[in-house]
Order: structure tokens, then C-alpha cells, then sequence
């Protein structure tokens, strides 16, 4: 029997439609979000225009139906978009994912009336929006937060701040989470869209964050805020599976985008390797770089593997919750290592903020954090492993 050299079929292969979109967020990304990058962390600076581009390219309600004014494409589509937006820019890819992630809130949970109203505007690139779950006393303990919303009438009267909101201070809306009842722990939990302009609401300090330094991020403070019943999303007390509903997918959201950075680092120091001459030749010849190289190249690969197969199993309608959390850790660590690495092999040239290596390793270093940290990543996944044993004994 003939030995099969090489597979017939690629099985990774991508559709004409998803290398469309691929190639188009490509070409775009390239021209118009990478070269301002630097300047917008140097200056600390979101530019909105890049998400109303964005908007015009059918890119912020990619993954969402037609009828919301979206693109009806699924998550394999944003994610190949997500890794590309990350490989110019992760402050801007960070972005957009949090808008998408707050829209599946309101897609996966929302009334028709709700979906009707918050989402065209949205899907369209005209209003951003926002994901808000952590406090300052509830972070990976996200169940334990104090966001009190009373019930007063019609409406919730809510109090209470939220720390690390993204996008904060350019969002129209966002999707808050709060308790009706602390005794009741999760159960009291609550999600509700909160508008920007809403009386009582209010931003507070900016983050002054290490990295993603082009994405706006501030404490966010409710003083008496009045917001709607019309705007409670799902019933009462099911605000933490609101929460879930949309952070499997905002998790492959993120390890498309860490995959995309790490690309771009990748990418950039095995350029710098082959110009860079020491000992009377490149450094790139030289085989403890070239094992640098190999190790960044396979972490990358690797990393798009396991985003690409969680994105696949959400399409079709697979559980999701192991396989997201193995993307988004495994991706963000590999972001964390692959640009150290690059900064290793660009010597002092790699650590000074004249060079971009060194912008890549702030910014791969956030996601090891949000999203869920990597340590409660890897406890969802040894509690799914477990539990799968555990219902064969
Ligand atoms: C750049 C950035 C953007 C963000 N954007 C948003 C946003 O848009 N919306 C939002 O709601 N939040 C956002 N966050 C907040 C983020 O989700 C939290 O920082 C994160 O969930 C961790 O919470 P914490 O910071 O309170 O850390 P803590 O929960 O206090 O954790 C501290 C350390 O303890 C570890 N730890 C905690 N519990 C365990 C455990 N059971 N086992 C092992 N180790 C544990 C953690 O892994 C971590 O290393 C953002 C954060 C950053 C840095």
C-alpha cells in the first residue's frame, strides 16, 4: 500500500466566503488601524473612528442575523476577523470584542422588542457598547459582587461601582450586572442595559492601564441611577447566565485576537533575526535564535488550532465552555511568551518604545488577566475533565 505523503484534502480549509472575510479584515487592518497603533498607546488614545470604519466593513455585527443589522456569519468568521484585527492592533481587536461580546448579551437573552431596539445601531458601528461585571471586591469571584438594584416601581434603582469597565466613556450602552439580593448569592444576580446618558450614571478614575493602551477603560459609578424594567435583560436573578451566555464566545474572541498578536511578534522578529548581523552574520543563522523562532512559530499554530476548532463546535451548536477556556489561556500565554521572546531576539533594540516588540508584550500581558484569569481557566477545565470521570464511575 502507497504511503500517504500529504493529505489530499486540507482539512483546515476555509471557505470562499471565510478567506473573503479573512483576506478583506487583512488588507483593511493593515492599511488603516496598524500604523496608528503606537501613536494611540503613546498618547493613550481611542480613535473612534476606527470603529465606525469598522461599522462601514460590516464588522462589528459580523457574527450577528441580518435582521439586526448584522452579517450573519458565526463565530469562525469573527474569528479569523478578531485575529487579524489583533495582528495590528490588540487595543483595537480588545475593543471590538467587548462591543460583540455586549451585543450577544442582548442577542442570546433580549426580548424581540430589546433585540429591536438596542441592536441595529450597534450591529451598524454607530453605538459601542459595554461589558460590566467586575468590582472592586469581585473579580474572579464574580458571583460575590455588591452592585445593589432595588426594585422601585417600574424601574431598578441601582448603586454601586464597577472597576476595568472597557470602553467606558465612549459606550452608548452597558450590559450591567447587579444583585436584587446579596443573601441569595448567584441567585440574586441580575443583568440589565443600561444607557450612557441614564441619571446616576456616571464614570469614574481612569484605568491607567500597562498595555491595550489605545482602548478606553474607566470605573464606572451608580449613584441612585434609575434604570427601566423594560431594560432588564431575562428575569430576575438569571444575570450570571446572561454573563455566560456570551463570555464562551468573548473567550475565542480573545485567543483569535492573542493568536494575532503573537503572528505579528512572530512575524517581526524573525524579520529583525534575518537583518540583524552579529559575530559576522545574521543572527537568524544562529540556531538558539532559530529554536526561539520554531517555539514561537508552533505556539502560534497551535494556538489558532484551538480557537478555530472552539469557534467550529459554537457554530455548531456544541458546548462550549472547556474548549473556550483552553483557547483563550493557551493563546494568551503563547501571546505572553511569543513576545517576550521577540523582545529577547531584538537585544536592547527590542526594549526600547522606539521599536513595537516591546508595545506587543504590554499588551499580550492583559490577557492573561481578563476574560477570566488564566488560573480559573484551568480550573474549568480540570472541573470539566473531572466531572466527565465522575459521571462514568
Ligand atoms: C485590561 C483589562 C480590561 C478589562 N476589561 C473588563 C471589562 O470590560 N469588563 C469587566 O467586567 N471586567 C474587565 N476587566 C476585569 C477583569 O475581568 C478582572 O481583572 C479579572 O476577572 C480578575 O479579577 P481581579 O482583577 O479582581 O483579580 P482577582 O480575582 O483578585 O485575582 C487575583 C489573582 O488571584 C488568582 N485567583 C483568584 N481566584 C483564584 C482561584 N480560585 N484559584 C487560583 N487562583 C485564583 C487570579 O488568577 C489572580 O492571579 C478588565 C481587566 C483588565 C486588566
Amino acid at each position: 500500500m502507497a504511503v500517504e505523503t500529504a493529505p489530499t484534502r486540507d482539512p483546515l480549509a476555509l471557505s470562499e466566503e471565510e478567506r473573503s472575510v479573512r483576506d478583506t479584515v487583512r488588507d483593511w487592518a493593515a492599511r488603516e488601524v496598524a500604523p496608528g497603533a503606537a501613536a494611540r498607546d503613546e498618547e493613550e488614545r481611542y480613535d473612534r473612528s476606527l470603529f465606525e470604519r469598522a461599522g462601514e466593513l460590516g464588522l462589528t455585527g459580523l457574527p450577528y442575523p441580518e435582521e439586526y443589522g448584522g452579517a450573519g456569519m458565526g463565530t469562525f468568521a469573527w474569528a479569523l476577523a478578531a485575529e487579524e484585527i489583533g495582528a495590528a492592533d490588540m487595543a483595537m481587536a480588545v475593543s471590538l470584542s467587548v462591543h460583540v461580546l455586549s451585543q450577544l448579551c442582548i442577542f442570546a437573552n433580549g426580548t424581540d422588542e430589546q433585540k429591536e431596539r438596542f441592536l441595529p445601531p450597534m450591529t451598524a458601528g454607530r453605538e459601542l457598547g459595554a461589558f460590566a461585571l467586575t468590582e472592586p471586591q469581585a473579580g474572579s469571584d464574580a458571583a460575590s459582587l455588591s452592585l445593589a438594584a432595588r426594585r422601585d416601581g417600574e424601574d431598578y434603582v441601582l448603586n454601586g461601582t464597577k472597576i476595568w469597565i472597557t470602553n467606558a466613556g465612549e459606550a452608548a450602552r452597558y450590559i450591567v450586572f447587579a444583585t436584587i439580593d446579596r443573601s441569595k448569592g448567584k441567585a440574586g444576580i441580575t443583568a440589565f442595559v443600561v444607557e450612557a446618558d441614564t441619571p446616576g450614571f456616571r464614570l469614574g478614575s481612569k484605568e491607567r492601564k500597562m498595555g491595550i493602551r489605545g482602548t478606553t477603560g474607566y470605573e464606572i459609578v451608580f449613584d441612585d441611577a434609575r434604570v427601566p424594567e423594560a431594560n432588564r435583560l431575562a428575569a430576575e436573578g438569571d444575570g450570571l447566565k446572561v454573563a455566560l451566555s456570551a463570555l464562551g464566545a468573548g473567550r475565542i474572541s480573545i485567543a483569535a485576537a492573542c493568536t494575532g498578536l503573537a503572528r505579528n511578534a512572530l512575524e517581526l522578529a524573525a524579520r529583525y533575526a534575518l537583518q540583524r548581523r552579529q559575530f559576522d552574520r545574521a543572527i537568524a543563522d544562529q540556531e538558539m535564535i532559530q529554536a526561539m523562532l520554531a517555539e514561537m512559530a508552533v505556539g502560534v499554530d497551535a494556538a489558532r488550532l484551538l480557537t478555530w476548532r472552539a469557534a467550529r463546535m459554537r457554530d455548531a451548536g456544541q458546548p462550549i465552555n472547556a474548549p473556550s477556556s483552553m483557547a483563550k489561556w493557551y493563546a494568551s500565554d503563547v501571546a505572553m511568551r511569543v513576545t517576550t521572546d521577540a523582545v529577547q531576539i531584538y537585544g536592547g533594540a527590542g526594549y526600547s518604545r522606539d521599536n513595537p516588540v516591546e508595545r506587543l508584550m504590554r499588551d499580550a500581558k492583559g490577557a492573561q488577566i481578563y476574560e477570566g484569569t488564566n488560573q480559573i481557566h484551568r480550573l474549568i477545565v480540570a472541573q470539566h475533565l473531572l466531572d466527565g470521570l465522575r459521571r462514568e464511575a
